[in-house]
């Protein structure tokens, strides 16, 4: 029997444990960098398996699948394992037990998933060579992000994973497929807090102010130019302002606006210019009509990159596992995801499982309470995470 029947094979087997993990996952939700039971779990269905893990980032875990030649070449898999602060409004068996915590972005689902995925590798560990490093981190949702803690506390080394994959479910996209994307795929975020300062008194009185609210409208309107004129065309980039605060009244102008925004794009180089460029374009537009500004931009996320070559190998894995009709490209994805800082450091791949069911009516977005997936795409999910890596263990 060729690598892919059995892995199917096994993938069938193990689907309906995975769905019960999932469920156990989904009813007892933790927020970021507070999934200790979360973590306490994974341990032990990797030790119902026979694998041993280490804590890392207080509430994340790392484990290695020795196959044959273990030094030959290592690959990471990577899944999250927190939950949102929202309340959870699906009527199901395993319903959040805990009320306002939900794993509304799916963690659960990849949790579940990279478990699956590690049993049957753990399963075939005597026909393949290399090492498989599997990643439970911990507070994807929260910044500064769980990847960024699991890298400075060493997850990419000893021994050092030549790329990592990782995958997300999607609702787009109905159960049983799977999407990929190229190169530039999320976006770097950064918050933008801006406090305009003028002079405030009688709105009657402009000539006695400096008045923050029409020097704060200027600016938006300015700041755009820093997408339309400076940004290439070649670089997807936001700038979106979200929040203005003029604490003043019909006739009275305050003493300064404060603004809140944020900013996206897909550069890194780009990403340090155009902070530079805002700053730069805020001060002297608000000294200009006689105010000043403070501005504080506080970096999020890097922007989240696959590697070209690993990923035309991951897609090609997983046209032959799940037929090409079944593999759809993506488009770029404007919002922004930890497992960028991973795409910073080694060649990553980052892919979308679907999980959609429309004649069911599931339906919902991410971060919605009514969030939920088709749980037949679990047995897709484990059987392609180990597919891929064992290809790319071969490549
Ligand atoms: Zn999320
Ligand atoms: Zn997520």
């Amino acid at each position: 029997m060729n690598t892919a029947d059995k892995i199917k094979e096994l993938a069938k087997a193990y689907a309906p444990d995975t769905v019960q993990v999932r469920r156990h996952i989904h009813a007892n939700p933790e927020l970021s960098f507070e999934e200790y039971n979360t973590a306490a779990y994974v341990k032990q269905t990797l030790e119902s398996s026979g694998i041993t893990s280490e804590t890392m980032a207080e509430t994340g875990l790392v484990a290695v699948i020795k196959g044959r030649n273990p030094e030959k070449k290592t690959i990471a898999l990577r899944a999250d394992l927190d939950a949102l602060p929202i309340v959870e409004a699906n009527e199901v068996d395993y319903r959040s037990k805990t009320e306002g915590v939900m794993h509304a972005c799916g963690h659960d689902v990849h949790t579940a998933s990279l478990l699956g995925a590690a049993r049957i590798l753990q399963e075939l560990r005597d026909t393949f060579e290399g090492t498989i490093k599997l990643v439970f981190q911990p507070g994807e949702e929260k910044f500064p992000g769980g990847a960024s803690i699991m890298i400075k506390e060493g997850v990419l080394q000893n021994p050092a994973p030549e790329s990592i994959i990782g995958q997300h479910v999607f609702p787009l996209l109905p159960a049983g497929k799977v999407g990929f994307r190229s190169g530039m795929y999320m976006a770097s975020a950064d918050e933008i807090y801006i406090t305009v300062k003028g002079k405030g008194g009688h709105a009657a009185m402009p000539e006695m102010n400096i008045d923050p609210v029409l020097i704060s409208a200027h600016l938006i309107v300015a700041l755009q130019q820093i997408v339309s004129r400076h940004a290439s065309p070649k670089i997807p980039t936001v700038l979106s302002f979200g929040k203005i605060e003029a604490k003043g009244a019909t006739n009275v102008i305050p003493n300064e606006v404060k603004i809140e925004g944020t900013f996206r794009t897909m550069n890194e180089v780009w990403r340090k210019d155009a902070h530079q460029k805002i700053k730069k374009l805020a001060e002297g537009l608000c000294e200009s009509m006689g105010g000043s500004c403070e501005i504080d931009i506080k970096n999020g996320y890097p922007f989240l990159q696959n590697d070209p070559e690993l990923t035309g190998r991951a897609r090609a894995a997983a046209e032959l596992y799940l037929g090409e009709e079944n593999v759809v490209d993506l488009d770029l994805w404007m919002g922004a995801e930890d497992f960028a800082y991973y795409s910073q450091e080694v060649p990553a791949c980052f892919y979308r499982l679907g999980t959609r069911n429309e004649a069911r009516g599931i339906i919902s977005g991410v971060h919605t309470p009514t969030f939920d997936i088709d749980e037949a795409a679990l047995e897709t999910s484990i059987g392609l995470m180990a597919f891929v890596a064992l290809q790319e263990l071969n490549a």
